[in-house]
């Protein structure tokens, strides 16, 4: 097992491409990694860097502390799993899962016991004299790890091994990763473009944006406290909601409603607010005398029931809101608009038994102290700046007064990082919410 440092990874590709720029980023011994971003942000790249399959352009990578930029794929004791997991078809599982050990002379005794050892793991057990042709997909997936986890790597290297699947499969097999990486306790790094994905399966998860790392956490901050518009609309299903709002004295105003301005925000002018669809209510079930609660009323354009919960699609005037990082979001997900708010609509998740109804107004609530605040100029998250400007200034004070002396200067001069979850914590915090039945 091994931690993984990549220390300001660049990849330039022949053509002058930057798949990736200056990613700084430390994956720990027995971490599970999760590398997310839409279509072409270089999430492949960086894996594929990882592995030895690319050239490092600029910057110095590590595994369990030994610099690997010049050691071919073969001598960094890596296991990769594809999307496109290509069996040998005339091997049955046995030999295809012991194959990679043959080549490399491992006596056969040795061979047999790992690959059963690794099929009871997978429990692939009473396949193992199957020929692929004559398993699920699924299955055949399981081979293909299996193929990995007798080589007894350091690292796996996953690259969407899911996204062949059929949706309900591939749910079922996120849990299986999830468990097999959780037992075997070695480093994984996963790509995927799935968002969803991500947050159920990493310990911590790294967005990444036209090659630039934009925000590694545990799924929940990522969802509590995106440090930009960027993640806060990519993570999430269904999106952020996002308007347009102006900020004056201690007044915010939105399409819908004008609230008190979330505390710790001293911005002034046109600002960019995110709520979630969970935030807003149907007014009937939204909770008693909530301090930070918000009535309103809007047409309710289109319902969706989904058994569980209800979405519903309210317009409102004025007040969408158009930026690169939104617009990017929706060209990936094939949305013609921007994730909600581009086209006067939003989505609001409602308690199941809300009777709002489709081509009907109806009175909403949402949970003010819930915003997210984003800066239109550069779409980065104005509460959390905040935030870590309280903090560098508490960091300033502590450090002065344990010297004895009096506070000045400039607090934005500590790094405020210190005062962000450790990852060890987070990632345990993590394990509550999503570790699999
Ligand atoms: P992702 O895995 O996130 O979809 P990739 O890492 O495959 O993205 O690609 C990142 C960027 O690098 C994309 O713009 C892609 O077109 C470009 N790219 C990938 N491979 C090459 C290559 N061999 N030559 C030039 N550009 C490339």
């Amino acid at each position: 097992m091994a931690d993984i440092k990549l220390h300001d990874i660049t990849k330039r590709y022949a053509d002058g491409t930057e798949a990736v720029k200056h990613m700084n980023l430390e994956i720990e011994d027995g971490e599970f990694m999760i590398l997310v971003g839409p279509s072409g942000c270089g999430k492949s790249t960086a894996l594929r860097m990882i592995a030895g399959l690319e050239d490092i352009s600029e910057g110095e990578l590590l595994i369990g502390d030994r610099v690997v930029n010049n050691l071919s794929p073969r001598d960094r004791d890596i296991a990769m799993v594809f999307q496109n997991y290509a069996l040998y078809p005339h091997m049955t599982v046995r030999q295809n899962m012991g194959f990679a050990l043959k080549l490399a002379k491992v006596p056969q005794a040795e061979i047999d016991a790992k690959v059963e050892d690794a099929a009871r793991t997978l429990d692939l057990t009473d396949h193992l004299d199957r020929k692929p042709a004559n398993l699920s997909g699924g299955q055949r997936q399981r081979v293909a790890m299996g193929r990995a986890i007798v080589r007894d790597p350091q690292v796996f290297l996953m690259d969407e091994p899911l996204s062949n699947l059929d949706a309900k499969l591939r749910v079922q097999m996120r849990t299986e990763v999830s468990r097999l990486q959780r037992s075997l306790s070695t480093t994984m790094v996963y790509v995927t473009h799935d968002q969803t994905e991500a947050m159920t399966l990493g310990d911590r998860v790294a967005v990444m944006r036209s090659g630039v790392l934009q925000q590694v956490d545990t799924p929940r901050v990522l969802y509590n406290d995106p440090v930009n518009i960027f993640v806060a609309g990519f993570i999430g299903s269904p999106a952020m909601n996002f308007f347009s709002g102006t900020i004056s004295g201690d007044k915010l105003k939105l399409p819908f409603a004008e609230v008190a301005v979330p505390e710790g925000v001293s911005h002034a002018g046109e600002v960019i607010v995110g709520i979630r669809p969970e935030d807003f209510e149907d007014a009937r079930f939204a909770p008693k005398d909530h301090p930070a609660g918000f009535e309103f009323e809007a047409p309710i354009e289109v319902l969706e029931s989904m058994g569980s919960e209800i979405y519903v699609y309210f317009s409102f005037q004025g007040g969408e809101v158009s930026s690169d990082e939104l617009a990017e979001l929706a060209r990936d997900s094939g949305i013609a608009e921007t994730p909600s708010g581009g086209a006067g609509l939003a989505v609001a998740r409602l308690n199941p038994e809300s009777d709002v109804r489709q081509g009907q107004r109806a009175k909403l609530w949402f949970d003010a102290a819930k915003l997210h605040l984003f800066d239109p100029g550069d779409g980065s998250s104005l509460r959390r700046a905040k935030a870590e400007q309280e903090a560098a200034a508490q960091a300033t004070q502590e450090a002065v007064e344990a010297e004895g002396g009096e506070a000045e200067g400039d607090a934005e001069a500590v790094e405020p990082e210190a005062e962000e979850d450790p990852p060890a914590r987070a990632g345990a915090e993590h394990d509550d919410e999503t570790t699999p039945e």
